[in-house]
């Protein structure tokens, strides 16, 4: 079987489906998850997702976003994320997204990082409340195919045309060619590389082996976040996340001497600095969050999920502190992208957690990464739209069943490109460290 299409769009999170969303309806369009459809990161998200309230938030939220990036960031990428913001949140209320609001309208949260409230939110599930409005809607279109347990293991390049498609494998072990005119990776982050990471496991950085691979360039790799606040665990799996707005609405960190130790708003980064100082201090494993200065309602109305899960692990955040501990968590590097989300391969197109079009810079400001997901696939979908020219697919070489032996079983694969792409991470880690070493002489 070899399918053959206008676009195909390798993931599912909230970037794919926005991105299919903003394709026109005369172009067929082909969507593929590794796994099932809910389990993206996009449905993780908890605090919430940014938006520019007035013009004289302009400047603040600029200002935040580049210090929290360590100023590294793509000043033009910033702006037209922060630009883009209230247009990205209008759309998302024609398909139903409900944040919270009171009398005099949205609700605003804050969370580290941020020097005003400018976050909205869902409860404590905005990642849910998004994607799941999305992936209806997109369910409804009949130009879109949903193909479940469909992975993505290389791209198909020919000297004229760049990317013209994909290999893909489904969980019976078919393996077969998707042709297309434009492709599209949405493939999420990295944290199915990490023992520890609130990210789901089969997030694993395919996309980006699959580029190194062809030479399609990436950029700063090894820009990889650590949230200071997962649940601690002694059990296998994915870490859960205590969303930053908890401390945003005031909860505060303890040593074992039950004293608080920081400034709880402090960037991603260089809190979780602070939490390993003190763990290594302590010599435990953990610190301890405590809401107690979150009155009980606010707690069980707007952090509801959080709430049940720590009782479900035996603690009443209402009543007791919770052990926290720091987590992979986010990866602000990815495949290289213009502003427009267009790789340096012709036809072939980046979004979401996957590229890098430098917004966050060295590190990502809170709430600020659902934000850029859907400002950036929508301004992919938008130079498709305006640039599209179609490829002969008759004339794409397709996946052909003899050639099998060329590729190995998906296991063997996935431990070639998770490797791959680990040393990649370390080999630009080193190449910084000398850059820098060679700066300071
Ligand atoms: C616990 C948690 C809380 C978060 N909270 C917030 C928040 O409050 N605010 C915020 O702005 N951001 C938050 N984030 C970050 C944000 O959720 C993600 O950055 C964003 O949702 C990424 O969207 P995406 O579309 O790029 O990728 P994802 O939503 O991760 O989707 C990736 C998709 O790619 C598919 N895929 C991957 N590889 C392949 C392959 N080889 N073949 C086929 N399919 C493949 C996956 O199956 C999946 O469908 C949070 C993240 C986590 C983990």
């Amino acid at each position: 079987m070899n399918i053959n299409t206008d676009v195909v769009i390798v993931g599912t999170g909230a970037s794919g489906l926005f991105c299919a969303l903003n394709l026109p309806s005369s172009r067929h369009i082909t969507l593929i998850t590794k796994s099932d459809l809910e389990s993206s990161d996009s449905f993780l998200a908890q605090g919430g997702i940014c938006m520019l309230k007035n013009e004289e938030d302009y400047e603040s939220y600029f200002n935040d976003t580049l210090k929290a990036g360590h100023y590294e960031n793509n000043r033009t990428s910033v702006d037209i994320m922060i630009r883009s913001s209230r247009d990205i949140i209008n759309d998302l209320i024609s398909y139903g997204v409900d944040f919270q609001k009171d009398d005099n309208g949205f609700c605003f949260t804050r969370e580290g990082g941020h020097s005003d409230k400018r976050i909205l939110f869902h409860e404590d599930v905005t990642g849910k409340e998004i994607t799941s409005k999305l992936l209806a809607r997109v369910k409804t279109l009949p130009n879109v195919t949903m193909l479940e347990y469909t992975t993505m293991i290389d791209i198909i390049t020919d000297d004229t045309n760049g990317c013209t498609g994909i290999i893909a494998r489904n969980n019976s072990g078919e393996t077969f060619s998707i042709s297309a005119s434009y492709t599209i990776l949405a493939c999420g982050g990295i944290g199915g590389l990490y023992t520890h990471s609130t990210n789901f496991p089969h997030l694993t950085g395919d996309a980006l082996a699959i580029s190194l691979k062809h030479g399609v360039e990436l950029e700063n790799i090894d820009y990889i976040q650590i949230h200071p606040t997962t649940f601690y665990s002694e059990k296998p799996g994915r870490r859960f996340l205590i969303s930053e707005s908890v401390r945003g609405e005031g909860a505060v960190l303890l040593n074992a001497h039950m004293e608080r130790f920081t400034n709880e708003l402090l960037p991603r980064d260089v809190l979780t600095s602070k939490i390993r100082e003190q763990m290594k201090k302590d010599g435990k494993p953990f610190v301890w969050l405590s809401m107690a200065p979150i009155p009980k309602e606010t707690i069980i109305k707007h952090f509801p999920n959080i709430y049940n899960y720590c009782l479900s692990e035996g603690y009443d955040v209402t009543k007791e502190p919770i052990p926290v501990v720091p987590a992979q968590h986010y990866f602000m590097g990815g495949v290289k992208v213009n502003s427009s989300s267009r790789t340096t391969l012709k036809r072939l197109y980046a979004i979401g957690e996957t590229s890098c079009n430098g917004v966050h810079g060295a590190n990502r400001l809170a709430s600020n990464s659902l934000l850029e997901a859907l400002v950036f696939a929508k301004r992919a979908a938008g130079e498709i739209t305006d640039t599209y020219s179609a490829i002969d697919c008759d004339t794409v070489k397709s996946y052909n069943e003899s050639d099998n032996q060329v590729l190995p079983d998906t296991e063997t694969l996935c431990e070639e490109y998770k490797k791959a792409v680990l040393e990649e991470i370390e080999l630009q880690k080193s190449k910084r460290t000398v850059k820098k070493d060679s700066e300071m002489r």
